[in-house]
């Protein structure tokens, strides 16, 4: 966070205004941009903010966790593959020209393979400005080498193509000084190269969740969105209840199933976890021979906030428990895995080698 200045600081600062002026009259490459968003939808409604450029440490621009070691850009998340088969616009932080285009390569990644950016654009935006948008669906880029854009011109759409385990889009600015970060704060002071800078994105959020009868699951499943269920049957093997989560830091979790006489059937902790991004946390709590009482049910997560205190309920949700007539059906015989109930901690969203 940046301090406020004193009055004394202030006094002297203007004080020193021509000079600061002078001096920095031929240095204000970068900031002279002014980028624009470069993709569409409201941060912490539709695009999550998950890494930034490390400083160090790492540290973000605002001397903050939201970083990872060496990472070069900014990098947007979207919740899943659904939102990106919706079709989420890339656009041009600003005017420029199109000097590099890449198009045709797998956009499903859900593990951090090779290939860079993948599917990508550069745009050169004069005096050495350059900015690059990687990681778009395939067959999604609209423009060609060689192009004029003008600011909020489509380049294409989010996608997870190249060295991506996340739908996402990796921003990168460059100056002729090599890359830059385009957000300013305590651990970036040159000015920011945002026409509106938006305010950091630290505040931890549930940006979706479900319950799921899916017995056996992978990160990948996770990415596509598992069917909501909400009524299950006696004889149904466990239940998944999934969240999806933004900035969690260092917080303990603790999750809890009431019966249908309000009284706790099922509970489960674990210790803190960190993410700067997004990331998936499940618990799989066993039904058959486990939960018998017809009803309602209902699963509750709890997160204790940043830097300590109490747990606190951050999402909740029911469920139908129906019982089955007769005699249960022959099924398989329950897992190890499956008949204890355990929480599960998802990679996070991103791309970790660039
Ligand atoms: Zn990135």
């Amino acid at each position: 966070m940046i301090g406020r200045p004193t009055f004394h600081h202030r006094w002297v600062l203007r004080l020193g205004g021509l000079a600061l002026l002078a001096a920095c009259g031929e240095s204000q490459g970068p900031e002279a941009v002014g980028f624009d968003a470069p993709i569409v939808g409201v941060p912490g409604v539709d695009v999550f903010y998950g890494a930034y450029l490390d400083h160090g440490g790492p540290s973000d621009y605002e001397c903050g966790f939201k970083a990872y070691p060496g990472h070069r850009g900014v990098d947007i998340l979207l919740r899943n593959f659904r939102v990106q088969d919706s079709g989420v616009a890339v656009v041009a932080a600003a005017a420029g020209t199109v000097t590099t285009i890449r198009d045709g390569i797998f956009d499903r990644s859900s593990t951090n393979g090779s290939g860079g950016f993948g599917n990508h654009v550069v745009l050169d935006h004069g005096d050495g400005i350059q900015t690059t948008y990687g990681h778009l669906r395939s067959g999604s880029v609209r423009v060609s080498a060689g192009q004029r854009v003008g600011a909020g011109t489509q380049l294409g759409l989010v996608g997870s193509s190249g060295n991506s385990n996340w739908p996402h889009l990796h921003f990168e600015a460059r100056s002729a000084g090599g890359v830059q970060d385009p957000f300013q704060g305590a651990c970036n002071p040159p000015a920011s190269m945002w026409r509106n800078q938006l305010p950091y994105q630290d505040a931890f959020q549930v940006t979706d969740a479900g319950l799921t009868d899916r017995q056996a699951i992978t990160f990948a499943d996770l990415l596509e969105r598992p069917t909501s269920v909400t009524v299950f049957r006696t004889d149904t093997t466990s239940f998944l209840y999934w969240l999806n989560l933004a900035n969690i830091r260092s917080s303990a979790v603790q999750y809890v199933l009431l019966g249908p006489a309000g009284d706790t059937v099922a509970q489960l902790s674990r210790g803190p976890i960190t993410t700067f991004s997004v990331l998936f946390l499940t618990w799989r709590v066993p039904i058959a021979g486990v939960l018998t009482t017809p009803g309602t049910y209902r699963v509750e997560f709890l997160q204790q906030p940043a830097g300590g205190g109490s747990l606190a309920l951050a999402h909740w949700t029911t469920f139908q428990l129906v019982s089955v007539a007769g005699p249960l059906p022959a099924r398989a015989p329950v897992s190890a895995a499956q008949a204890r109930s355990e929480i599960t901690v998802w990679e996070s969203g991103g791309e970790r080698r660039q």
